[in-house]
C-alpha cells in the first residue's frame, strides 16, 4: 500500500466539491480543442481525485499529458456553480506529478533564473547561446532599455496614502515601460509609490508545481513587505496577482489596471486624442482571477478617438505561463484562431497587460518571424495624458 500523498485530503476536500455538472466544459480552451473528456476540468478533477485515493499512480493520472496540458487560465472556476477551487487543485496536483516526473533541465534552469533577475537580462542579452534555455531569444526580445526605477514616487500634491509597486523578475526588465507609466499616472493622482527592489513571486514555480521554491519566494516578499507602512501593493501582472495575495496578506492587492479604474480621482486627468485603431487582448488571469476583465479597456476608452478592437469573447492565446516555451507547437495551434481574428482587424498596435501573453501574440501575429509593436495598455494610456 502506497504512503498517502501528502495533499490528499486537502485535494479530495476540493475534488468532492465537484457535482460533475460540466457547465465549466464548454469554457475550457483544452477541451474545445480536442472534445475529450480527461482533457477537461472534469476529467482532471476525477483524474487528480483517483491519484490523491492513490488508485492512479501520478504517471498514468497524466498519461497523454491530460494534467500537464491544463493551461491554468481558470475559465472553469470562473464558470463553476458549485466554487470549485480549480486553481488550487491544479497546484496541489502539480506539486504531487512534480515528485514523481521532474521537470526538464531548462524548465528547472528558468525557475532558477526567475530567482535571479539580473542574471536573466544578462544572460538574455548574450544571445542565443543560452545553452539551457534553446531558442529561447528567437521566441523573446531582448529587454528594453529604460532606465531602472526610482525607488520612491512622491506624489504630485497632498498624498492620499503610500502604495508599493511590485517590479517583479521578467518583469523589472521588459515592463520598465508599464511601471514608469504607472508611477507617472499614480504620482498625478496623489499615491506615493515605494519600488520594491525587483524579485520574483512565485507564480511560475506555483505553476509548475515547485512549491518550496514558491513559498520560499512567498516568504522573501512578505518579510520585505512587514518592514514598510502601506495601504496596498500594486502590480502590472496578472500572472503574478494570486502568489503576490497570498504573500502579502492582509495587506490588499491590486493589479493596476483594476486599482485605477476605480479611482474617482482619474476624473481629473485628461487624456489627447489618439488617431490609431488599438487591438486589445485580455488575459485568462485578468479575467478569471483578477476577476477585473473591463478595466483595460474601460481606462483605455478615456482616449478620445481610439478605436478598440477585442474578440468576444476573449479567448486564452496559449502563453498560459510557461506553457509557450514547454510546447510551442501546442501554444502555436491555441494561437491560430485569435491570430487570424486579429489579423482581419489589422491594428495598429496590440496592447496587452501580461508580458507573456503579449510576447506570445507579438510573434504569433507578426509576419515571417517580425515582432508586431506591442505595449502594456498603462504605457498607451500615460503616452496620452494630456
Ligand atoms: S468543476 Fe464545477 S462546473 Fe465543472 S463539472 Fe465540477 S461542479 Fe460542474
Ligand atoms: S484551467 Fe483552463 S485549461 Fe485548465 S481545466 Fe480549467 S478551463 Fe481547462
Amino acid at each position: 500500500m502506497p504512503e498517502p500523498l501528502p495533499e490528499r485530503d486537502e485535494l479530495l476536500r476540493i475534488a468532492d466539491a465537484c457535482v460533475q455538472c460540466g457547465l465549466c466544459l464548454p469554457h475550457c480552451p483544452t477541451y474545445a480543442d480536442t472534445g475529450i473528456e480527461t482533457e477537461s476540468p472534469r476529467g482532471r478533477i476525477l483524474l487528480t481525485a483517483a491519484m490523491a485515493r492513490g488508485r492512479l499512480p501520478p504517471a498514468e493520472a497524466d498519461r497523454d499529458g491530460a494534467l500537464s496540458h491544463c493551461l491554468g487560465c481558470r475559465a472553469c472556476e470562473a464558470a463553476c456553480p458549485a466554487h470549485v477551487d480549480y486553481g488550487r487543485l491544479l497546484r496541489l496536483g502539480r506539486q504531487v506529478l512534480r515528485r514523481t516526473m521532474p521537470p526538464p533541465r531548462w524548465q528547472r534552469a528558468l525557475e532558477w533564473l526567475l530567482c535571479h533577475p539580473r542574471w536573466l537580462a544578462v544572460l538574455l542579452r548574450t544571445g542565443d547561446r543560452i545553452r539551457p534555455l534553446p531558442g529561447l531569444r528567437s521566441r523573446i526580445p531582448p529587454p528594453p532599455t529604460q532606465p531602472s526605477l526610482p525607488a520612491f514616487q512622491p506624489a504630485q500634491g497632498r498624498p492620499r496614502g503610500r502604495l508599493a509597486l511590485f517590479q517583479g523578475c521578467v518583469a523589472s526588465h521588459w515592463e520598465r515601460d508599464a511601471h514608469h507609466a504607472a508611477l507617472r499616472l499614480l504620482s498625478r493622482l496623489r499615491w506615493e509609490v515605494e519600488v520594491l527592489p525587483a524579485a520574483c513571486c512565485g507564480a511560475l514555480h506555483r505553476h509548475g508545481g515547485a512549491a518550496d521554491r514558491a513559498a520560499g519566494l512567498s516568504r522573501h516578499l512578505a518579510a520585505d513587505l512587514r518592514q514598510r507602512r502601506l495601504i496596498a501593493l500594486v502590480h502590472a501582472g496578472s500572472g503574478c496577482h494570486e502568489a503576490l495575495r497570498e504573500a502579502a496578506a492582509p495587506l490588499p492587492v491590486h493589479e493596476l489596471c483594476a486599482f485605477l479604474v476605480r479611482d474617482p480621482e482619474l476624473d481629473r486627468l485628461r487624456f489627447r486624442p489618439a488617431d490609431a485603431r488599438v487591438g486589445l487582448h485580455v488575459a485568462c488571469t485578468q479575467r478569471n482571477v483578477v476577476r477585473a476583465p473591463d478595466a483595460e479597456r474601460v481606462l483605455l476608452e478615456r482616449i478620445p478617438g481610439l478605436e478598440l478592437c477585442a474578440p468576444a469573447p476573449a479567448a486564452c492565446c496559449g502563453a498560459a505561463g510557461i506553457e509557450g516555451l514547454r510546447d510551442p507547437q501546442r501554444a502555436a495551434r491555441r494561437l491560430t484562431a485569435l491570430r487570424d481574428w486579429y489579423r482581419a482587424q489589422a491594428p495598429d498596435v496590440l496592447l496587452a497587460g501580461n508580458l507573456g501573453c503579449r510576447l506570445h501574440l507579438a510573434r504569433g501575429l507578426a509576419p515571417s518571424g517580425a515582432m508586431l509593436e506591442a505595449e502594456h495598455p498603462l504605457a498607451f494610456l500615460v503616452r496620452h495624458l494630456a
